[in-house]
């Protein structure tokens, strides 16, 4: 082989395995999000294969059940604390944080939801688009987390003006935030679409974070799918890795 020849055949390689190396980096972490209520569904969602997360709203009925099924498998249980929306009219959860609180009711509040989750890893909101807006209460709960040591949060990411992140910063709470919602509704093709987005994303920027939701559709396009990821190049990671 003639020295040019050897040198393009070397370079060929390298482009290859920068290729395949940008291929193999990919990594998403995914949470299924709202588990408490319908044991079925939260059971079936527990079932899916691999490292996902399971974020589980306090003080709803099926709570500690699901955390505790979903920790004996194996997965990684989040607090799903509601987070005081615009619309109040669904804002109806057990147990939240509202905006009206002082920062004493904040604290007992997270402590309340704490105690009615166990094996809780992390924190991630559920709605919050009016909560997560105000520096105020978000750096009293960022506090809350960070009291409790190696708590992490993940900011669902629920409005473009949260400052979420900026707060867990102060705070030093390790953090997270959302890129692709799963289910902005819960069609199978919105479902796909967005499934696609995710991986698509990944190939890009090596890291990304999905929610999704236990609805119907989009457990069962996760049954099909994530068993196909890793040959796809990409793999999927606990939240906590991700975060850490
Ligand atoms: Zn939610």
């Amino acid at each position: 082989m003639s020295w040019t020849r050897a040198c393009l055949a070397a370079s060929m390689l390298l482009i290859a395995s920068f290729s395949g190396a940008a291929v193999q980096q990919a990594r998403v972490a995914i949470i299924i999000d709202d588990l408490g209520y319908r044991l079925e569904a939260g059971r079936r969602a527990i079932a899916l294969p691999g490292p996902l997360a399971f974020a589980v709203l306090p003080g709803t009925p099926r709570a500690a059940a699901l955390a505790d099924w979903a920790h004996a498998q194996g997965k990684e249980v989040l607090l799903h604390l509601p987070l005081q929306a615009n619309a109040e009219d669904r804002d109806n959860e057990p147990i939240g944080i509202h905006l009206d609180m002082s920062r004493q009711a904040v604290n007992a509040t997270f402590a309340a939801a704490m105690q009615a989750v166990p094996h809780v890893v992390g924190v991630n909101g559920h709605r919050g688009s009016l909560l997560t807006r105000h520096p105020g209460h978000m750096l009293w709960l960022m506090e809350e987390i960070r009291a409790r040591h190696g708590l992490f949060f993940v900011d669902s990411y629920t409005t473009a003006q949260s400052v979420a992140m900026q707060m867990a910063t102060e705070a030093g709470v390790q953090a997270v935030r959302r890129d692709v919602f799963l289910d902005p509704d819960p069609s199978p093709a919105t479902v796909a679409r967005q499934f696609e987005r995710m991986k698509r994303l990944a190939k890009k920027r090596g890291v990304v974070v999905a929610i999704g939701h236990p609805y119907e559709t989009t457990l069962a396009l996760l049954e099909k799918e994530l068993p196909k990821l890793s040959q796809q190049g990409i793999e999927l990671v606990t939240i906590s890795e991700l975060v850490r």
